[in-house]
């Protein structure tokens, strides 16, 4: 148990269990493991451990372990993107989980028209109205995905990303997960070509089946995977 792939044997049969007491099943649920402050020898492990999706929130750490991972995998950037920083990561990431403004979708829109590529975007939402986290609000989410359609052709939005509040008590986030999927639901009937509700990603290691009974198909995980993160050996001085 004490190592990668057993930690995500563990953590798959908790994933398919939830999906089944949704009415789903496993494979329809994507496991994001967050590797930020984790070597590309333990991406690694868990590439050969079976996940072959991995999210970072910080671009410069995205970029250092880039060439740095051999086996093939697909990026996410999940953390706050600072419109300055796009450029770097615009060719490099399957899905970008937070888009948040149309100045920042603009940019994403101008950086993908020059890579040749069309960007994959979740547009976060902070239901919570949390002041420490960003996203748009529930009722700012579809004005915002109105914008980014009418005027960025080079940016494909794809669903919903949450950061639920933290609770010593992971019952009393349900309601921000509900809530969440019930927007999902709404939003995914705008038809047009640019929008394709594919994914809801929310639920990390102290919550994910909670969020996947609620409707998640896309959970991050980090620490149940990987272990206890250490903040201070931020690679590179990052
Ligand atoms: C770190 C992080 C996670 C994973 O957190 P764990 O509690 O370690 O599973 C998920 N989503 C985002 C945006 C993160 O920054």
């Amino acid at each position: 148990m004490e190592n990668i792939k057993g930690r995500l044997d563990d953590i798959k049969d908790r994933v398919a269990r939830a999906a089944q007491r949704s009415g789903r099943s496993p494979e329809d649920i994507t496991i994001v493991a967050v590797s930020k402050l984790r070597e590309p020898e333990e991406i690694e492990e868990a590439i050969a451990a079976g996940i072959s999706d991995f999210g970072e929130n910080k671009v410069q750490e995205l970029e250092l372990k880039y060439d740095k991972v051999i086996s093939p995998l697909r990026w996410h950037l999940i953390g706050h993107l600072q419109r300055n920083k796009v450029k770097y990561i615009i060719d490099k990431v399957a899905l970008i989980h937070s888009l948040d403004s149309l100045r920042l979708a603009k940019e994403i829109d101008k950086r993908a028209e020059q890579a040749g590529v069309v960007a994959e975007v979740l547009v976060q939402v902070n239901a919570a109205g949390e002041e420490s986290k960003f996203g748009v609000s529930s009722e700012d989410a579809a004005p915002l995905i109105d914008k980014v359609l009418a005027g960025c052709s080079n940016v494909r939005i794809r669903g919903l990303m949450q950061i639920a509040p933290y609770s010593e008590e992971p019952e009393d986030v349900r309601p921000y997960f509900k809530e969440l999927k019930q927007l999902y639901d709404e939003l995914s009937r705008i038809s047009h070509p640019n929008l394709s509700f594919d994914y809801l990603s929310m639920g990390m290691s102290g919550d994910f089946e909670l969020a996947i009974e609620e409707g998640a198909n896309m959970v991050r995980i980090g620490s149940a995977i990987f272990g206890d993160r250490d903040y201070s050996k931020r690679m590179g001085g990052l």
